[in-house]
């Protein structure tokens, strides 16, 4: 539909030189001197041109395999959106065409320069319609850039991780929040984090039983919700399982993994089957102990705190809860990227904590974050890539520099 308000120029293949020239093939270079590779020459400016690093049609041989020019340049478009044109390609061997904004996480988005600020407004607890005012945008518009935004930075959450270094300490703990009605639809929230660098390493939400004080109005409450979508399930513990095998995938170099939890009975046989009886050490704390600097279980309970904080559906008597599940999943991980790669670990450190784990070189801007599309797994284009180069190839240059 984009497409069609775009005014397109069409050049013959023989002109890819001139276009390989033209300004608006350049790629606007990030600070990225601590990135592995060769400095730039002292006294020139470095210009880089956007090369595909591969045809983004998923049929197409030249995906998975690209071969070296397997696509020409094709001209370039006018967005409205932009000031400057986007260069167009046309892939050898499948004979499609496809831009630079294909492999853009901004591909296809009506107003790319509000995206960078409504990621850092809703990771700061501001809710979607205070966002949607502030941005003199829709609510509409607001949300479906929430779920676009959300669903883009848990795939860069995922792609960007790596084996933990040894050293590390897990921690597990499930926080309560509800969706929509607060005294029929409570949810479980377990959390898993490394923490010392306090990166979060999963979180999702999971249903659970009503429990706790039953009112004549709240059984009520109860029964109608039952007859409406079918008696609520305890999902907690397949949940909780869940988040220890997204911890265990990462543990695979780790001699001993130091799991710290309170003292529900339920941990102790998943944390086994997670880890293996061989390997873990599982210290559990009384959930009892004041929730101070001194108690084990601090940087969990901080890490939540703070999830509490810049989450603003999962505070307390708050307008802006979540009034289905699946949208706080998706705050979840909007509040992990923003927690493990922009936020500096503590505000006297410079580093995030995937920094300070070993996954990124230092820490990324919003801007960075919403940089090139995520879905090729850690063949995707790194967020601080200096040409095109993957997660995957940057990552072993970083692997091989240490
Ligand atoms: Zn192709």
């Amino acid at each position: 539909m984009a497409e069609n308000r775009l005014r397109i120029h069409h050049t013959k293949p023989d002109q890819f030189r001139r276009i390989r020239g033209f300004d608006c093939n350049r790629l606007a270079l990030p600070q990225i001197s601590s990135v592995p590779g060769p400095p730039p020459r002292a006294g020139t400016e470095e210009i880089v041109m956007f090369q595909p690093p591969r045809c983004p049609h998923r049929l197409c041989p030249q995906h998975l395999e690209p071969s070296p020019g397997f696509c020409h340049a094709h001209g370039h478009y006018q967005p409205l959106c932009r000031p400057h044109p986007v260069p167009r390609f046309r892939c050898t061997s499948c004979k499609r065409t496809f831009s630079r904004q294909t492999f853009r996480m901004d591909y296809r988005d009506h107003r790319p320069d509000l995206n960078a600020r409504l990621f850092q407004s809703l990771a700061s607890g501001v809710g979607l319609r205070q966002t949607a005012r502030n941005l003199r945008l829709s609510l509409r518009c607001t949300e479906l850039k929430f779920r676009k935004i959300a669903r883009h930075l848990r795939r860069l959450n995922l792609n960007l991780r790596a084996n933990l270094p040894s050293g590390s300490q897990l921690q597990l703990d499930e926080l309560e929040t509800y969706e929509g009605r607060r005294n029929g639809r409570p949810l479980s929230v377990p959390v898993v984090i490394e923490s010392k660098s306090r990166f979060v390493i999963w979180a999702e939400s999971a249903t659970i039983r009503p429990r706790g004080k039953m009112t004549p109005a709240r059984r009520l409450a109860i029964r109608e919700d039952e007859a409406r979508f079918g008696r609520r399930r305890d999902r907690s513990r397949s949940s909780v399982r869940r988040s220890l095998a997204r911890a265990a995938k990462l543990t695979g170099s780790l001699e001993w993994v130091q799991l710290d939890t309170d003292q529900k009975s339920s941990y102790v046989g998943l944390a086994r089957a997670a880890f293996g009886w061989s390997r873990l050490v599982h210290r559990r704390t009384s959930g009892k102990l004041p929730r101070t600097t001194a108690n084990p279980l601090f940087p969990i309970n901080h890490t939540e705190a703070m999830a509490r904080d810049l989450l603003g559906r999962l505070r307390r008597e708050s307008w802006l809860v979540s009034k289905k599940r699946r949208y706080l999943d998706l705050g979840l991980h909007l509040f992990m990227a923003y927690r493990n790669l922009v936020r500096r670990r503590f505000n006297f450190d410079q580093e995030s904590p995937a920094e300070l784990l070993g996954f990124l070189p230092r820490r990324i801007t919003e801007v960075e974050a919403l940089s090139w599309r995520q879905e090729l797994g850690r063949k995707s284009i790194h967020p601080l890539a200096r040409e095109t180069e993957s997660i995957e190839s940057l990552g072993m240059r970083a692997g091989a520099a240490a």
